[in-house]
């Protein structure tokens, strides 16, 4: 038995992650958590009967608690209850798939109770990597990465020895807009910038993906991850989406990674790892596909994808502060309040006047993270 502790239980990852579950009866869901929506996770309680839930809405406690009260399933909320959750006892696992920086206080509450971490939340990661990264080898847990070019690096480097690495290529599939002139890009709107290609996936990381600013975040959740530096990183659009990533060692040969466009792949790898249990997914038909395109993605049209890479080599508090402002230009863009253009060239030039500090203590990120959010509101009433 695997059991695990599933934190954003009611999201994209989160749902998935629970069928990763009904197909492989060796994992068992302990503790799942939820954002706003008691209502959907009452109905994920009633359904998985873990032994407790937790909602980070505190105004949702009252009405999760009623919805659950014939079952023995504790009920907590707020950012202790997360916090509660990501430490439940018998939990081996964390499965952190919270969307965005909220995800990152339960994230160092679980490594400091020694939980091993398979991680979807790339923000976490991102705002704080040399933190999360030093306490998890202090605490010594594994962090298993569930995003798919992470998990394709991961099983590309199994095995390999990481000062033999020439490059990390991840792969991109360009997001909704990845065809359009920079005219073109002046009147898309979120509705579309929603209907991704290739993958189906919760909001904010969808957005991200259009802006191409999710590619940047993966650009550094790389380097924490497998600990390579920013210019052995490189990024290549891939629009069908079936080579997750590749790595290109210093002997000349590239590993690649692929299957189909299916979170429930590396969500099951991060989980089962060298198993690789039997899944119903089949495996892509390549004859089917003919051809596979590799292209160089284009900066001038997503800014957003040049100045968070930018962050990560800048690093210290950069990252967190760039993070916090993508959150609420993100969040702006899908309510109207800024166009798509505006969006990367607002990225680029908060970056250019912020001044980062080491990002050494807990405190400190979530100062960055606030002063970024605050500045990116500021730039967006201006
Ligand atoms: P969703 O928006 O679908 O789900 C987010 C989850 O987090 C929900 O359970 C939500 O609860 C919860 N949540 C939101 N805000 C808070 C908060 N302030 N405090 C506590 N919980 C909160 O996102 P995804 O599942 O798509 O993404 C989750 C993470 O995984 C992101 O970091 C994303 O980048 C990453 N990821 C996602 C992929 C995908 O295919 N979806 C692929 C690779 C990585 P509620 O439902 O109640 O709002």
């Amino acid at each position: 038995m695997l059991e695990i502790s599933l934190l954003g239980a009611t999201g994209s990852i989160g749902r998935q992650t629970l069928e990763v579950c009904a197909w492989q009866p060796q994992l068992r869901v302990l503790a799942m958590t939820g954002g706003r929506d008691w209502q959907a996770l009452a109905k994920l309680a009633r359904e998985y009967q873990p032994e407790m839930v937790a909602i980070a809405d505190l105004q949702a406690y009252a009405p999760l608690r009623e919805a659950l009260a014939d079952l023995p399933i504790r009920v907590e909320a707020g950012e202790d209850g997360l916090k509660q959750a990501a430490c439940w006892p018998g939990a081996d696992t964390v499965l952190a798939a919270i969307s965005g920086m909220a995800g990152l206080p339960p994230l160092l509450a679980a490594i400091a109770a020694k939980k091993n971490i398979a991680l979807a939340n790339k923000e976490a990661l991102v705002a704080g990597g040399a933190l999360v990264m030093e306490r998890a080898a202090q605490a010594g847990v594994k962090i298993s990465p569930v995003d798919s070019e992470h998990s394709a690096l991961w099983q590309c480097l199994a095995g390999e020895k990481t000062e033999q690495i020439a490059k990390l290529i991840l792969t991109a599939s360009g997001g909704a807009f990845r065809d359009l002139s920079l005219e073109e890009l002046q009147s898309v709107t979120a509705a579309q910038a929603l209907q991704h290609p290739n993958w189906r996936m919760g909001e904010k990381i969808t957005i991200d993906c259009a802006t191409m600013v999710n590619k940047g975040l993966e650009v550094i959740e790389a380097h924490w991850l497998f600990g390579v530096d920013y210019e052995r990183i490189q990024v290549l659009i891939h629009r069908e989406s079936i080579v997750h990533s590749m790595v290109a060692f210093q002997d000349g040969s590239i590993k690649a990674q692929l299957a189909q466009a299916d979170m429930r792949l590396p969500i099951q790898y991060a989980l089962l790892g060298q198993d690789r249990p039997q899944t119903s997914v089949s495996p892509p038909d390549l004859a089917a596909l003919s051809a596979l395109h590799f292209e160089i993605p284009d900066f001038l049209r997503f800014p957003g994808l040049a100045a968070m890479i930018e962050a990560g080599k800048r690093g210290g508090t950069a990252p967190a502060y760039l993070n916090g402002a993508n959150e609420i230009l993100n969040l702006a863009f899908r309510r109207g309040e800024i166009r798509f253009p505006a969006l990367g060239q607002a990225l680029g030039d908060l970056l250019a006047a912020y001044r980062e500090v080491p990002a050494d203590q807990e405190a400190v990120i979530y100062r960055a993270d606030q002063q970024g959010r605050e500045d990116a509101a500021r730039l967006l009433s201006a």
